[in-house]
């Protein structure tokens, strides 16, 4: 049974790299009918942040990466949250010490900071010195006697090497000297990510652990914790780096504004309050660092889901590319049911504060639904619908070509035109101002570009005809007398 895990450490919102791990994990279960268990590591107390699991949730609920098992769910491997989890960690240790694999160190902060000092004056590694690993039972008792609280230290081996097989890099090897007896359970009985980590994955039968490269060194820390233990480990497989768009780097994790004034969101909810759509999310993340093919981009879930394996998972770094993932986000737009597109829409348009039911907005949908790369764009798209009083310099009004007094004459007959009509609708309205740009001798683009300027207040506006439909002959009228007014008074 293939079981995979995404273990966050609520420390923070969930960006998108977080996203990325959990996504492949998830896809990997879905692919193989396998479970996605959610788990929360949240042993670092000085780092926790109450607000991110919330967050971490949501965030994940959005993208459509729901879980087997984990918070809010159960499932029979609980209690998912690590907090509630410290006995077990305290039994473990306590095993590896008795094994004689792990050892309790009475080491003080003080002479900790002075032995890492003095070997970074000397330019040499700053592990522990292993002081406390031969202790006699005799220096033991001792320093129980006097009441030091200790941690519990890995013995790890001191020569040969310790290597594992990644199932997307092949076979990765750390030399024991390198490694320090790392501490295991601290003295304030919580578990390190190292312990913590292991356990779970063995108790809870983690049978493939996909995570972030960044954890590679930790690796084989984890590979000489399962052999003490006597267990067997998982496969590892750890995914590529994400680079920032300009290659250079590692993609950041907080929102940067690139020097083109333009926004570049990190967090999921980031994403989220900009626009972005999630399924295109999903399918531009399942291809960071994965492909389907060397061409094939837009996927759906279900494809995803079918074709996803380790094989196409890269090893080298993955580009996050914003212009991709734009172009994406439209074309999901666009093949949005514009029933769909103007539910998505509202709370957007909400939060602008422009009141529209839901009927409306599903009216504009067709005006604007081409011209939208982010939900977010339809604001500038329909604000004018909104306005009070439309803001715009007169002598636009006047279009190529054109005098005061024609353009006076496009307003003046438009208005009676569609003062006269029995209904206020598109085809209606397009049919008789046609027949009047006509009639006067005018070209179709002067006409309607005096009649943009006065209902919009744009140059460049949604299709004129649809507007002024949605926009309602009261509206419509009383924009074309305003727009009379500012011409009168700036000629
Ligand atoms: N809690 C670790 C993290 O925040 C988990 C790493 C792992 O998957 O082992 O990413």
């Amino acid at each position: 049974m293939i079981r995979v895990r995404y273990a966050p450490s609520p420390t923070g919102y969930l960006h998108a790299g977080g996203a990325r791990t959990c996504l492949f994990n998830w896809l990997f279960a879905r692919r193989h009918n396998g479970r996605f268990i959610l788990r929360i590591e949240d042993t670092d107390r000085t780092r926790y942040q109450e607000r991110s699991l919330a967050d971490l949730l949501e965030g994940l609920r959005w993208l459509g990466l729901d879980w087997d098992e984990g918070p809010e769910v159960g499932g029979p491997y609980g209690p998912y949250f690590q907090s509630q989890r410290l006995p077990l960690y305290q039994e473990y240790a306590q095993k590896l010490v008795e094994a004689g694999h792990a050892y309790k160190c009475y080491c003080s902060q003080e002479r900790l900071q002075q032995l890492r000092a003095e070997a970074g004056r000397r330019n040499q590694p700053t592990g522990y010195d292993r002081h406390c690993r031969e202790l006699s039972a005799k220096e033991r008792a001792q320093k129980e006697a006097e009441g030091i609280v200790p941690v519990i230290r890995l013995k790890v081996p001191l020569e040969g090497e310790t290597s594992f097989h990644d199932l997307i890099r092949g076979t990765i090897s750390m030399q024991n000297s390198q490694m320090d007896d790392f501490i295991l359970l601290k003295s304030d009985g919580y578990p390190t990510y190292h312990l913590a980590n292991v356990v779970d994955d063995h108790l809870m039968e983690i049978s493939h652990i996909m995570r972030a490269d960044e954890w590679i060194p930790s690796t084989p820390r984890h590979v000489l914790m399962y052999r003490a233990f006597g267990w067997t480990p998982p496969l590892y497989a750890h995914l590529p780096v994400i680079l920032s768009p300009t290659g250079k780097g590692k993609m950041s994790k907080r929102k940067t504004i690139g020097s083109d004034g333009r926004e570049y969101p990190v967090l999921i909810r980031e994403f989220r309050a900009a626009g972005y759509l999630p399924e295109a999310l999903f399918n531009f993340l399942a291809l960071v660092g994965w492909s389907y093919d060397d061409k094939t981009e837009i996927l759906t879930r279900e494809q995803i889901i079918q074709h996803f394996d380790l094989e196409h998972v890269s090893k080298s770094p993955a580009k996050f590319s914003y212009d991709k993932l734009d172009w994406m986000n439209g074309v999901y737009i666009r093949q949005l049911d514009p029933d769909d597109l103007a539910r998505r829409l509202k709370p957007f348009l909400d939060k602008a504060k422009f009141e529209a039911d839901l009927h409306t907005i599903r009216r504009m949908v067709p005006l604007i639904q081409e011209r939208m790369v982010k939900l977010t764009d339809a604001l500038a798209l329909v604000d004018f619908f909104f306005a009070e009083e439309l803001c715009y310099d007169p002598q636009l009004l006047i279009q190529k070509g054109m005098d005061v007094e024609q353009t006076r004459q496009v307003l003046a007959e438009s208005e009676q035109v569609l003062r006269a009509l029995p209904v206020f609708e598109e085809a209606d309205i397009e049919a008789a101002l046609r027949a009047k740009a006509e009639s006067m001798g005018l070209k179709a683009r002067q006409f309607f570009g005096t009649l943009r300027i006065a209902t919009t207040g744009k140059e460049v506006a949604p299709p004129l005809f649809g507007t002024l439909a949605i926009l309602g002959r009261d509206k419509v009228l009383k924009r074309i007398a305003r727009a009379r007014e500012l011409l009168m008074a700036a000629a």
